[in-house]
């Protein structure tokens, strides 16, 4: 092989990843006057953003005055289990409003209400009808919109074109070095701020409803770095997947389905959630199926279907569905909004939906019902980073979006993530953009090592297939990792993880550099092999079920883990994990994090902490609440 040419390049900021905390990171960054790359492992226009149906939360009140970014926040925590980063849970609740109104003076056309406001739609967890949608395809909208605002302000796009090194001196990031897919080219880029927002690590397991390009490349490339990832053992599997036919496989069908009315049942036709129902959802789900039927009709009957129970509820109650035998033949349950809606208005509420699956497999969601199983969905946990400025443990790098912890703790409710991406890529461009005016752009980096490392699958004359060993990747962290945990299937997990990051440095590719998805595979399992075994580390040491993270040997949440983080970073003897107590909460945000129907309880208990606490008496500061099992 020829030595590689090198295109070296000069901004002040960039932003690795062009979805939705990218594009909206570099649009910040640009309109502070930094000069802004935008570089994308896939084309502008297809990363995963572009998939999500349901929609935005954000407390505008437009079908619900009621509404307001303490309910938002008071949901936000509680789905979370205690777990979410209060700090981000009240930034993404406080601002998701103002950033859905400035799409909207962009340009993106959400629906809208009789009245002409934007409509807002139901989903699980949400107290309020919450999400902004365009339809199911409101993160192509957003999309869109960020693309033409970021091409306007004269970001500049490299597309096509995978980051498999970050560039570090004297402890801070001073640039990038990635591989121009087209051409096999590599690229240096040298800049005084760099923002990951590379999305998620999914695709390391064997179902996943992610795109393609989710390899958990943004947390490798941190850990690398010396930055610190936090909350990673919480991964939401979506209930309803496809699991058939196999080229839908991982399709998610979206929650929208279950908020117009889609039911679920078992391949006996029992509609069976009500059968599992936890103790903490009793006073806010219908217990029966007429309760549940006359939400849907209204939708004033405060107790809902428990088809919107958090997503890790339903995912574990269809497993254990499954499991029980009362599955469908490829191992599902069916979702079926056909008997429920009438096809006119299944067809107004769902277009992209039911197009969708008449186009690639000729279901008729009008008229047939759909095999659904879960599939990994969502990473909460990411790389740990300051609540206001999205900043990491390295100077110079930033993150937003699905590769940042975050506000989520231990499950996110539907529609927090494109809120997320909106409120928290604003708030890294912003700071990139400041901490770049304020350096002097770094020297060129010697990058020879670092190309070699890269090159080298193609000097082995017979290494092993990168194919293979995604495989068994895939396999290793859906056996091990998955819904259901246990110490036994983690240690194995860890065990042949082990095994893969020695065998991943051995792959051999044949053919040349030039669009070459066999070297793209060899470099993305660097990443995700790291991604994988931070993953499963964590899920080994919280011994507790809490949200997304159940331990079949450890089935009850434990009060103890309130409050505690798992944060995991590279040390010269591996990864290592340790434990780290989020900080309290003020008081203030603890009162509202109470539920409206214990509001009065809690004044009179809080009244009398204060007045004990001031006569010298009693605690310093409100022990727990009376209660915040429900609402
Ligand atoms: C099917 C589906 C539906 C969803 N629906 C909703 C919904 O309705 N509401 C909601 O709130 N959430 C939803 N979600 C979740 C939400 O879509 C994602 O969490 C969110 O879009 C992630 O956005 P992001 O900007 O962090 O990353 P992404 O949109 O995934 O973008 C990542 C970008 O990083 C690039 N990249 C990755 N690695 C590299 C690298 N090494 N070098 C260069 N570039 C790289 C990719 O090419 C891509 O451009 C859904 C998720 C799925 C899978």
């Amino acid at each position: 092989m020829r030595d590689p040419e090198i295109t070296r390049l000069s901004y002040d900021v960039v932003v690795v990843g062009a979805g939705g905390a990218g594009l909206r990171a570099a649009i910040e960054a640009a309109a502070q006057g930094a000069r802004v790359a935008l570089v994308c492992k896939s084309l502008l226009g297809k990363a995963q953003t572009v998939m999500a149906e349901s929609g935005i939360a954000a407390a505008l009140g437009t079908v619900h005055a009621g509404d307001t970014w303490q309910a938002h926040f008071r949901d936000t925590l509680k789905s979370g289990e205690a777990q979410g980063n209060w700090r981000m849970a009240r930034l993404l609740a406080e601002e998701a409003a103002e950033r859905v109104l400035e799409l909207e003076t962009w340009g993106a056309a959400f629906d809208r209400t009789d009245a002409g406001l934007i409509q807002q739609r139901d989903a699980g967890g949400h107290r309020y009808a919450r999400l902004a949608q365009v339809g199911d395809r409101t993160g192509l909208e957003m999309i869109r919109t960020l693309q033409m605002r970021a091409v306007q302000l004269g970001v500049d796009v490299h597309m096509e074109c995978g980051i498999h090194r970050l560039l570090t001196n004297h402890g801070a990031v001073c640039g990038a070095l990635g591989v121009r897919q087209g051409t096999g080219e590599f690229l240096v880029f040298r800049c005084g701020s760099l923002v990951l927002a590379t999305g998620g690590g999914g695709r390391a397991w064997k179902v996943s409803s992610n795109a393609q390009d989710h390899t958990g490349d943004g947390m490798a490339l941190a850990l690398e770095a010396g930055a610190v990832a936090a909350d990673l053992e919480f991964v939401q599997f979506h209930p309803t997947c496809m699991v058939h036919p196999p080229n839908l496989r991982g399709t998610m069908v979206t929650e929208a389905v279950r908020s117009a009315g889609g039911v679920l049942r078992n391949a006996l036709g029992r509609r069976f959630l009500f059968d599992y129902i936890p103790a903490r959802l009793r006073a806010e789900t219908a217990s029966t199926e007429d309760e549940a039927d006359a939400w849907y009709d209204e939708r004033r009957n405060r107790r809902r279907p428990p088809e919107l129970m958090p997503a890790d509820v339903v995912s574990r109650a269809i497993e254990a569905e499954v499991k029980a035998g009362r599955g469908t033949a490829y191992g599902g349950v069916l979702l079926d909004i056909a008997s429920r809606r009438s096809a006119a208005d299944i067809r107004r509420l769902l277009p992209s939906t039911c197009r969708r699956f008449e186009q690639l497999s000729g279901i008729d969601i009008t008229r047939d019902a759909i095999e659904v199983a879960p599939a990994c969905h969502y990473s909460m946990g990411g790389v740990q980073v300051d609540p206001q400025t999205g900043a990491t443990a390295v100077e110079g790098l930033y993150a937003a979006g699905e590769v940042a912890a975050g506000p989520h703790g231990a499950s996110r409710l539907g529609g927090n993530a494109l809120a997320e991406l909106l409120v928290f890529g604003r708030r890294a461009g912003l700071h990139a953009a400041a901490h770049s005016s304020k350096r002097a752009l770094p020297e060129d980096a010697d990058v020879s090592g670092s190309l070699k490392v890269l090159l080298q699958p193609f000097n082995r004359a017979d290494g092993e297939s990168p194919y293979a060993l995604l495989a068994e990747l895939q396999a290793c962290m859906h056996d091990g990792v998955g819904l259901v945990r246990t110490r036994e299937g983690l240690e194995a997990a860890i065990e042949k993880l082990n095994c893969l990051e020695m065998r991943v440095s051995n792959v051999a590719v044949p053919g040349a550099r030039v669009f070459n998805p066999g070297w793209q595979l060899a470099l993305e399992l660097r990443a995700m092999v790291v991604y994988a075994k931070a993953t499963a580390l964590c899920a080994l040491e919280r011994e507790e079920t809490r949200g997304a993270h159940a331990r079949a040997d450890f089935p009850g949440t434990d009060a103890a883990w309130e409050g505690t983080r798992i944060v995991v970073r590279k040390t010269a003897e591996g990864l290592r994990t340790s434990r780290e107590r989020l900080p309290a909460m003020p008081d203030e945000l603890r009162k509202l994090t109470v539920p409206d129907e214990l509001k009065a309880l809690y004044e009179e208990h809080y009244t009398w902490l204060q007045r004990t606490s001031s006569s010298g008496s009693g605690a310093a500061t409100p022990a727990a609440e009376p209660s915040r099992t429900t609402g």
